[in-house]
């Protein structure tokens, strides 16, 4: 069992006197531990295969001895896959996020139409790219001719970013993965893969990674984000939206980042839980 008091976020870390500093990018990880040669530094990389794939390359081009990585590193299709394989969704086409087909190619998601047989898009961050998408799904829904449209074309190629792929299959591992709220994914995860085990601070410091501090990062108690995630509940469905959760002081994770659905919400306009989408 965790002592009492001990620190449940890196936020309790830090104001415990823990020296924890943002950073934007790995190189900057790379940079503090090569001017502090005699400190250990942790890496905590959190992220999906956009946000991973620059660590791996960071593994494969080598990192100091002081420098390990803390990887939780998750893949998106295998989640969406899950929500495809339960019961029925709740929606009728899927816009695949461009800047993971970016890195993987835009035929991962070739398996939401195949298997699926629903009409799909990879969009961008752009708004054209993204009413492109929306079109297109329309479109393919109501022609009932479906196929994976990439309307992404200027950054997503086929086959990806082959740079990127190769590293991540270099120094990574895929594994099943726990997700908070939802469970183990098979395949869902990356490991560092045994050539870079030296570089993994789970193994460095493995007292660290007990299952009470798994337990202690687990959905608070009253939070539906997990059924939010899986597009079974909108946020504002949830008892404490707009009561005990807002951006000022949020209970769950969906509040907490810009892009979590309950922060979209809210910053949208939808201020409490009364009102609602229309049909
Ligand atoms: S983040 Fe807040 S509003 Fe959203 S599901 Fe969790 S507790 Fe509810």
């Amino acid at each position: 069992m965790l002592p009492k008091g001990s620190p449940r976020s890196l936020h309790q870390a830090h104001a415990a006197g823990a020296d924890i500093l943002p950073i934007a990018s790995p190189l900057e990880a790379l940079q503090i531990a090569q001017a502090s040669p005699h400190r250990e530094v942790v890496f905590f990389a959190a992220g999906f295969e956009t946000t991973i794939a620059p660590v791996a390359s960071l593994l494969v081009e080598g990192i100091p001895e002081n420098l390990s990585i803390l990887l939780s590193g998750r893949l998106t299709w295998p989640a969406v896959s899950l929500l495809l394989s339960g019961e029925a969704p709740g929606f009728n086409a899927l816009v695949a996020p461009g800047h993971v087909a970016t890195v993987m190619g835009p035929e991962e998601w070739s398996f939401i139409v195949e298997q699926h047989h629903i009409p799909a898009a990879v969009a961008g961050f752009t708004t054209e790219s993204l009413l492109a998408a929306t079109y297109s799904v329309i479109r393919q829904y109501l022609d009932n001719r479906l196929f994976l449209d990439n309307c992404y074309p200027e950054l997503v190629r086929p086959g990806g970013n082959p740079s990127a792929r190769a590293h991540l299959n270099q120094a990574l591992n895929v594994v099943d993965a726990n997700w908070r709220g939802i469970g183990i994914i098979p395949n869902s995860g990356y490991a560092l893969n045994r050539d870079y085990v030296h570089s993994d601070a789970r193994k460095r410091f493995p007292d660290y990674d007990v299952p009470e501090r798994m337990r202690a990062g687990m959905m608070p108690p009253g939070c539906d984000c997990s059924e939010v995630v899986l597009g079974r509940k909108y946020p504002n469905q949830c008892r404490l939206y707009g009561e005990a959760c807002t951006p000022r002081s949020p209970i769950g994770p969906c509040m907490v980042s810009d892009e979590g659905a309950c922060r979209i919400w809210w910053s949208g306009g939808i201020r409490n839980r009364k009102m609602s989408l229309p049909d």
